[in-house]
């Protein structure tokens, strides 16, 4: 059983080298592609419909400390060191106490979660062949590994970047890597040797520095330097959708639910399709001293099991130390998942979301003071959900728009890449 792992996250045909590209949207995903189409010299304007870039990215500086009201970092791969060299930034590393990666179960933090038990019938499932067709994050997690690894392992690692539960999401598409490796061979240790020597023969394999980065002033250094360096190239508050009938050629980086305007018939039907989550990012400054219970590491992700809001906590402050600006200030990034049906927590008041997070950090921190300062972002439709149909639906939008749209693209978050790392990666590609 072979699966398809899609190549390019930018859908449609190549973009024309000799004729002009509009770009719809400056977020991270229209940004980076005005980048590379700057530096492979193309033709092209970036139209964006606020007063300003960034999109989901943005930080705000606080007396307490920054604020990042999207992403908070990205893990390091060669282009986006490639961008940050040419546009004369410099890199963040996270601080050594960040090496620690918590899970909770019963509502404590641990680095491994699992029993003896469910830690040997893991193996044992682990080495054992297995050839029925996994749809979901979770028949592999199930089939590979058994349920107490898809709950307390999988589930919470794939939730803090998709936002989503293993069984919402599409094994080859949010585990295109894993995927790719089973292509390989059934039996799981085979297919990782096969993986790992092709690997050790390939001089161009990633080696590069491990962890989350980010840059001094938080993401906005990245946005504000991309923002500059494409100054000439920008129109804002200017509605792209007004471009619905241009014959020009578009590259669509807005979200699902706008792009869907550009077209009729399915592809209209299958933007329409995409879901997306809702998420609050919320970030908490707390006198160290106030959280009995907290030791230092990168953050913890918690498994919908232990009946929270809180799909994960990110400890910033330990990650990058100038997060707060004293060390007696502890910066928390709380995530939060909106699972009722009338986005009733989103639409609660900032009272209420702060009463609910600071019980359950009492619940796992033990606080023993309120918190000194809070900022919550609210994001109604923040992250696509990478679902089975919307990896099926990948190739078959790829395929209408070559045969019946060639003039007009789409990239973004829910078109094969949904961190910012491998945004740069999809976009580094343009004009090769
Ligand atoms: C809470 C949260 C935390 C995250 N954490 C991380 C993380 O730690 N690491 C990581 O790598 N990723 C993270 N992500 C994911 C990542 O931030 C996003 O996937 C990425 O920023 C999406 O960028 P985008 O450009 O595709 O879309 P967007 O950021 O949504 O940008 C779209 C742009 O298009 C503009 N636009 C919309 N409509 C129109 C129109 N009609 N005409 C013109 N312009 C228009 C918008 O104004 C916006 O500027 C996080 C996301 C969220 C929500």
């Amino acid at each position: 059983m072979k699966y398809i792992i899609q190549e390019h996250s930018i859908l449609g045909g190549k973009l024309p080298k000799h004729q002009k590209i509009k770009v719809i949207g400056a977020g991270i995903s229209g940004l980076m592609a005005g980048f590379y189409l700057k530096k492979r010299g193309y033709d092209f304007e970036i139209i964006e419909q606020s007063q300003r870039t960034g999109g989901l990215l943005g930080t705000q500086q606080l007396k307490e400390g920054l604020v990042e009201s999207g992403a908070n970092g990205f893990i390091w791969c060669r282009e986006l060191q490639e961008v940050a060299d040419d546009l004369g930034l410099k890199l963040m590393t996270p601080d050594q106490s960040a090496k620690k990666r918590f899970l909770v179960r019963n509502k404590k933090l641990y680095r491994y979660p699992l029993n003896t038990m469910e830690s040997l019938n893991m193996t044992a499932k682990a080495i054992w062949p297995h050839r029925q067709k996994l749809e979901t994050a979770a028949d592999f997690g199930d089939t590979y590994f058994g349920k107490a690894f898809t709950n307390h392992l999988l589930g919470p690692g794939l939730a803090g970047i998709y936002a989503a539960n293993p069984e919402q999401l599409s094994f080859p598409g949010a585990l295109s890597r894993i995927a790719k490796i089973m292509n390989q061979s059934d039996l799981l240790p085979l297919a990782l040797f096969k993986n790992r020597s092709e690997n050790s023969k390939n001089p161009n394999a990633a080696k590069g520095r491990a962890g989350t980065h980010s840059f001094a002033g938080g993401m906005e250094d990245l946005v504000a330097a991309l923002t500059k360096h494409l100054e000439p190239y920008l129109s804002y508050e200017t509605d792209g959708l007004d471009l619905k009938a241009a014959k020009e050629n578009l590259l669509i980086t807005i979200p699902a639910y706008h792009s869907k305007h550009f077209f009729k018939g399915s592809l209209f039907q299958m933007l329409d399709q995409v879901q997306y989550t809702p998420l609050i990012s919320s970030t908490f400054f707390f006198k160290r001293e106030d959280l009995a219970d907290f030791q230092n590491g990168f953050g913890c992700l918690i498994p919908r099991t232990e009946g929270l809001v809180t799909l994960g906590i990110l400890f910033n402050s330990c990650i990058f130390p100038n997060r707060s600006t004293s060390d007696d200030l502890l910066s928390l990034t709380c995530i939060l998942r909106d699972d009722s049906p009338n986005l009733d927590l989103i639409e609660s008041s900032d009272e209420a979301i702060e009463a609910l997070i600071v019980k359950e950090l009492d619940q796992l921190f033990k606080l023993r003071g309120k918190p000194v300062n809070r900022v919550l972002k609210r994001w109604p439709k923040a992250i696509p959900v990478y679902s089975p149909e919307l990896y099926h639906n990948w190739f078959e939008m790829d395929r209408l728009l070559k045969a019946d749209y060639p003039n007009r693209h789409l990239f973004g978050n829910y078109t094969g890449e949904i961190s910012v790392r491998a945004i740069c990666q999809a976009a580094s590609k343009i004009g090769l």
